[in-house]
């Protein structure tokens, strides 16, 4: 079964779109101000007590409403569902439909609330009033007064719904077929028949994109103005560290030579450590040897 709660103040819109809604999901339409006004109008004893509370704002007695309700649902027990409109207006009532309900193995299916602002209730009242002859309608001091009844008793029993994550707030202003479909939109939602809506402010969740810095080109120019300055580094670092190693070995007066002949052609920034220890270790003890050799056969020849 599909019951729904139709739920929100005196002048929300709630009979306007009750009556749309149940021809399009084929439910039964419960009023319960329906239902008193329809007694006053047969002068029942029931519409005789219900019209003293209703000419007043009040609310009439929760059993009374109550018990009422109930006839009103075991009339119908082939109803494929109901919307309850106006019911149910204080926390004991919902109770009590629950329980209800329960009892025909059913249960609310949501509370949809129509939302509309009070100025706008008022308006809208004052406008039925002159239009329809309800007495209720037609006296601003009992319209403020029906106003504050669903503030301080009414609107409480939207957290008895919300507890059961079954309270869904419509917005209540604009044309009556924008409305429609809005309510039209979260029932079939409820059903499954169309997909969630999107939470507000809800973002789509997105792998965040790898983010590459390009380098920013280097001209060719600057490029060569840089290998130059790295070779002429390197080159210095590698005939200091052969000098060094010359001189530590004793053999001062080759020094100059080895310094000449060793290659430091090759030697760039990158390789600088590497080239001037390859130097050191291989070459330089080739050349002093062939220095020293010259230098002896030189001395002899003398
Ligand atoms: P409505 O047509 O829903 O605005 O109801 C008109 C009047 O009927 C209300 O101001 C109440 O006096 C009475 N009434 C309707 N429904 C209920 C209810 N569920 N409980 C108590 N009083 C109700």
């Amino acid at each position: 079964m599909l019951n729904i709660i139709l739920f929100g103040p005196p002048g929300a819109g709630k009979g306007t779109q009750s009556e749309k809604l149940i021809l399009k999901y084929k439910l039964v339409h419960l009023s319960t101000g329906d239902i008193f006004r329809a007694n006053i109008k047969g002068e029942t004893a029931l519409g005789k007590l219900a019209r003293n509370f209703m000419d007043n704002g009040q609310l009439v007695p929760d059993e009374v409403t109550i018990s009422m309700l109930e006839q009103e649902v075991n009339k119908n027990p082939n109803a494929k569902g109901f919307i309850f409109d106006g019911f149910p207006r204080t926390k004991a009532q919902a109770e009590a439909l629950d329980k209800l309900l329960k009892s025909i193995n059913t249960s609310i299916t949501m509370m949809l609330a129509l939302e509309v602002k009070e100025e706008e209730l008022k308006k809208r009242l004052l406008l039925r009033g002159k239009e329809s002859g309800r007495p209720d309608d037609q006296n601003p001091l009992i319209i403020q007064k029906r106003i504050d009844v669903y503030n301080n008793e009414t609107a409480p029993v939207k957290n008895h719904y919300s507890a059961q994550k079954k309270y869904i707030g419509v917005k209540g202003i604009g044309a009556i077929e924008e409305i429609f479909n809005a309510l039209c939109d979260a029932i079939d939602r409820k059903l499954g028949l169309k997909k969630p809506e999107k939470k507000k402010g809800a973002v789509k969740k997105v792998a965040p994109k790898k983010v590459t810095v390009k380098k920013a080109p280097v001209k060719k120019s600057t490029k060569k103005a840089i290998k130059k300055v790295a070779k002429k580094t390197a080159k210095k670092v590698v005939k200091k560290t052969v000098k060094k190693t010359a001189a530590k070995k004793g053999t001062k007066k080759v020094i100059k030579k080895v310094v000449k002949k060793v290659s430091v052609k090759k030697a760039t920034k990158k390789n600088v450590g590497k080239h001037a220890k390859k130097i050191v270790k291989k070459v330089l003890p080739k050349i002093i040897k062939k220095s020293t050799k010259k230098v002896v056969a030189k001395k002899k020849k003398k």
